[in-house]
């Protein structure tokens, strides 16, 4: 098995990389999809979140009420790391089922991205970071539909394009357009991953 940490800033194209490897058979392990998973109702997790911050994170459905939960971690940093507390170990356990449940010579790809900002990148053989000009990652994430000012207020509550190179393996540049992308993709699959395969 091989395993890649693929990380980037807010809208560097790490989803879009995702799919890409996924084209070429990588399986990929998505940590935000599993942030949501471990707190879907009738989970230990929504019930633990609950139990931290009350009922009223709880919408009439049972579901999480994100927007009341945001509220309440939104600048409040104790609160924000007692949330973490509860859901990135659920994640990480989550992960790891999905790791271990994989074929021996499979390529893993764990798209995580917090990987700096949580201390995981010796978790991987490789760490693959995407790369993009903030103005165009801007521009990007307004196209997803977040506002300019919400995207750049994301971009600077992550890690710097300077501490996620300081770990990475790999840095694939991403500010060309999507066949630029693939083409990238496609270099780094015949240069670090087929080699490392055997
Ligand atoms: P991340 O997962 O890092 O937040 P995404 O892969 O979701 O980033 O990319 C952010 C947005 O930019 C998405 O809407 C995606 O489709 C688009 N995108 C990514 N790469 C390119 C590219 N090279 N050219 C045009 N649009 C792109």
């Amino acid at each position: 098995m091989l395993r890649i940490g693929l990380t980037g800033g807010i809208g560097s194209g790490k989803s879009t990389v995702a799919a890409l490897l996924a084209e070429r058979g990588a399986q990929v392990v998505d940590a935000d999809r599993i942030a949501r998973e471990v707190v879907e109702p009738g989970t230990p997790g929504l019930a633990a979140v609950a139990a931290e911050f009350g009922e009223g994170v709880l919408a009439a459905d049972g579901a999480l009420d994100r927007g009341a939960l945001a509220s309440i971690v939104f600048g409040d940093t104790a609160a924000r790391a007692r949330l973490d507390g509860i859901v990135h170990p659920l994640v990480r356990a989550r992960a790891a089922e999905l790791v271990a449940a994989a074929p021996a010579d499979a390529v893993v790809v764990q798209d995580v991205p917090l990987l700096v900002e949580t201390g995981q990148a010796g978790s991987y053989d490789l760490v693959l970071v995407v790369e993009a000009d903030p103005d165009t990652r801007v521009q990007r994430l307004v196209g997803r539909g977040l506002s300019a000012e919400d995207a750049r207020a994301r971009m600077a509550s992550q890690a710097s394009d300077e501490e996620r190179r300081a770990v990475a393996d790999v840095v694939l540049r991403n500010d060309g357009d999507r066949a630029a992308l693939a083409a990238e993709v496609g270099r780094f699959w015949d240069e670090r991953v087929r080699p490392a395969l055997g």
